[in-house]
């Protein structure tokens, strides 16, 4: 079954409106005849100026995260319905640095999850393992803990990205190796045909992300169960763009 590829910046708290939209214009020539699906997840503030920026392109503007209520008092916090209104289509949901420094949980994840679902955006469910995990050989276990959690209840996986995201690559430059982000995302397909149906799994989109860049990309894509990129520190330059070109 063939899945289209997508690729997605993560600027976290990177960029000002006048600098993203500078790279903006720039990305849109150089991403325009691309073969995959693209898509920019900016800080909040941004997001106006930057769905203004890529209006006509083929670069879908996202957000960094959402939260799982409508609306309340909820100080701070952003609803799927406000991204919605900007031409949000996108959504990360359960980065690792939410994680770590913001004390997010993989049910506070699914939450999220399930609220962007349902004002109509695709979240980009972020997993991924911290390195003493993975020394320790608790990689699966790991991750079946934040697929099983983090994907209760929803309805169609279809309609979610999952993002692989090895803690220990993340804005370190040390990248997982083709084979050994082959190995872990095919363990999350295979674990997704059972929490969900085999035919899901065969449909869902699966990418990499830690320290994925021009250089790199090639090889990654070149994997079976490697479905696209969730590129942080390469978002910042027009390197996305190479990327995004993966196959040309
Ligand atoms: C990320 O923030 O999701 C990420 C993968 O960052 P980097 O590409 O910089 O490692």
């Amino acid at each position: 079954m063939s899945r289209k590829p997508f690729i997605a910046g993560n600027w976290k708290m990177n960029m000002t409106a006048k600098t993203g939209a500078e790279l903006i214009e720039k990305l849109k020539p150089l991403v325009k005849d691309a073969d995959c699906d693209v898509a920019l997840c900016v800080p909040a503030i941004l997001i106006p100026e930057m769905v203004k920026a890529a209006e006509g392109s083929n670069i879908a503007i996202g957000a960094e995260n959402v939260h799982w209520a409508p609306s309340g008092a909820y100080t701070g916090e952003i609803s799927a319905e406000m991204l919605k209104e900007y031409g949000v289509k996108y959504v990360i949901v359960g980065h690792s640095e939410r994680r770590q420094y913001f004390g997010e949980t993989d049910e506070s994840v699914n939450m999220r999850a399930q609220a962007a679902l349902k004002a109509g955006l695709t979240p980009i469910i972020c997993v991924g393992e911290m390195l003493e995990e993975r020394e320790t050989g608790k990689t699966n276990k790991v991750l079946t803990r934040q697929l099983t959690v983090g994907l209760g209840g929803i309805d169609d996986i279809t309609k979610c990205v999952i993002a692989y995201e090895p803690v220990w690559a993340i804005g370190t430059g040390k990248t997982a190796t083709d084979e050994q982000a082959e190995e872990t995302i095919a363990f999350i397909r295979k674990k997704i045909g059972e929490l969900f149906c085999p035919m899901c799994a065969e449909k869902v989109i699966i990418q990499y992300g830690g320290s994925m860049n021009a250089g790199n990309c090639k090889g990654l894509m070149a994997q079976p169960n490697i479905d696209g990129g969730l590129i942080g520190g390469a978002s910042l330059k027009t390197d996305f763009a190479t990327i995004v070109n993966y196959n040309k």
